[in-house]
């Protein structure tokens, strides 16, 4: 399997290649040179096989570069029931004939991304052992993706975390899950400023090519192919839990925020998974939504964001989209170059007079949006009715999906975060704090261990040249 640039500027590279590269040299994202097609007997083969199992099934079509010996091995320490609480890893909850929930979110940091991360982390390490390298994983958080990294990167040889965050912004829980990691290889540095100061500080630095040359400096954002190669599982897997034969045809609510989610579902219906519709939820940040009834394309500037209370999904401009946009106008890459052109300069485009948008319709998704009433109204009435507490995200995605189902296709909705990391909107919709899991009773009492810096890009420099 070769990887190319969807915006056609890359010479063909293996999986290992791309694994710990951001951006290709072009700017634009690494696609698989095709899609490995399963076939129905494939697919009979597959259906009782284990989460492990299954992903090594899928993983080593994208990932045949390494042997298979090694991977299997990777994936038997990445997808365990110490580390997802299950034997199923993702499970599924059937809360009435045909409506379905998929647990993606029991891993460490209870959100959905801890699937893919977990294995980025053993994956990276893994890569660094071959190459003897060592590897300084910068990023920005506001919550969600920076704990997942921290907890799939610590005590990973060869790799060091420095994460910023915005000084007091976060949730308690959110900043007690990140801060009381004590690994040596774990830096938390909070910023005096706010989310986009961090996300400023990364740029800057990531801009300046000796620096991050000489220091390694690397990310583990949205866009590694290798995320959103790990979430196809799932799709496979939740697909052979809610049905009995290969003949039949699910649909899939996805929360979405970045289209990384959705863009593994996406990816999955090219192989030939019997999807039948892929239901993209957006909160009130609707750029997705909007692109999917209109056909226009217009992402939003950080001033046009909105703070919302599913907060994962407050994103601007859906880095992973330009792979979907990819494979719409037939994988001609100068056609998505031309298109970015506008995207990079902060303007929009607009397929509804193309024959573009008519074949957006082969491609099974449809979308619609929530907001702050409609999610707490679905989180209540899911709990009146199925005696079941979702989280604000998955809110999102149940409320869409519920919309658009067609009778007759089993439903299933991707559960993209535990309701314990949202619990002022829970205690909102149901009167009552959430759950905790076992584990997380006393997180907020634990010793906390990070610096606190001004929003000063050579101040951030000169720590990472300190400890690295
Ligand atoms: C990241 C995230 C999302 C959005 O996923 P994308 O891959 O960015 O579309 C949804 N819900 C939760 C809880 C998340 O952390």
């Amino acid at each position: 399997m070769r990887y190319i640039s969807t915006r056609g500027g890359m010479p063909p590279k293996t999986f290992s290649q791309i694994l710990l590269g951001g951006l290709a040299s072009d700017g634009g994202l690494a696609m698989p040179e095709t899609y490995p097609r399963i076939s129905p007997s494939d697919l009979d083969e597959w259906r009782g096989l284990s989460y492990p199992q299954l992903a090594f099934e899928i993983l080593t079509r994208f990932a045949d570069d390494i042997p298979a010996k090694d991977l299997r091995d990777i994936i038997n320490r990445t997808y365990t029931s110490e580390i997802f609480h299950s034997k199923e890893i993702t499970p599924l909850k059937t809360l009435s004939p045909g409506l379905h929930i998929l647990g993606l979110s029991n891993g460490p940091t209870l959100a959905f991304k801890d699937i893919a991360m977990q294995l980025l982390g053993n994956l990276f390490e893994y890569a660094l052992d071959k190459t003897r390298k060592s590897l300084n994983i910068l990023g920005a958080t506001s919550g969600d993706t920076g704990s997942s990294a921290e907890y799939a990167m610590r005590g990973k040889r060869g790799i060091r975390v420095f994460m910023l965050s915005p000084h007091g912004k976060m949730s308690l829980f959110q900043t007690a899950q990140m801060f009381s990691l004590q690994d040596p290889n774990i830096l938390n540095i909070a910023i005096r400023g706010v989310f986009d100061d961090c996300q400023d500080i990364v740029k800057a630095v990531s801009n300046d090519h000796a620096f991050k040359q000489k220091y390694y400096i690397g990310t583990v954002n949205s866009i590694n192919w290798a995320r959103v190669a790990a979430q196809i599982v799932y799709y496979f897997k939740g697909y052979f839990a809610a049905t009995r034969s290969n003949a039949e045809q699910v649909s899939f609510a996805v929360p979405s925020g970045n289209f990384g989610n959705i863009c593994a579902g996406h990816v999955a219906r090219m192989m030939g998974l019997p999807i039948r519709q892929l239901i993209l939820a957006t909160n009130e940040n609707d750029v997705l939504d909007e692109f999917f009834r209109s056909g226009c394309y217009r992402p939003r500037t950080n001033a046009e964001t909105r703070h919302t209370s599913s907060p994962s999904m407050d994103i601007s401009k859906a880095s992973n989209f330009e792979r979907f946009i990819f494979d719409l106008v037939g994988r001609d890459a100068s056609k998505v170059k031309e298109l970015w052109r506008s995207v990079d300069k902060g303007a929009s485009f607009d397929l509804a007079d193309t024959p573009l948008w008519e074949s957006v319709k082969d491609f099974g998704i449809v979308s619609g949006t929530s907001n702050h009433a409609s999610r707490i109204a679905t989180i209540r009435r899911v709990y009146q009715d199925y005696g079941m507490v979702v989280d604000t995200h998955t809110a999102d995605g149940i409320k869409v999906g519920l919309e658009k189902r067609e009778s007759g296709v089993p439903l299933i909705c991707l559960e993209t975060a535990l309701p314990v990391k949202f619990s002022e909107s829970i205690i909102e919709a149901i009167g009552k704090e959430p759950d905790r899991p076992s584990g997380f009773e006393n997180l907020e009492g634990l010793p906390q261990r990070y610096v606190v810096m001004d929003s000063d890009t050579d101040a951030v420099k000169s720590f990472i040249a300190e400890q690295a």
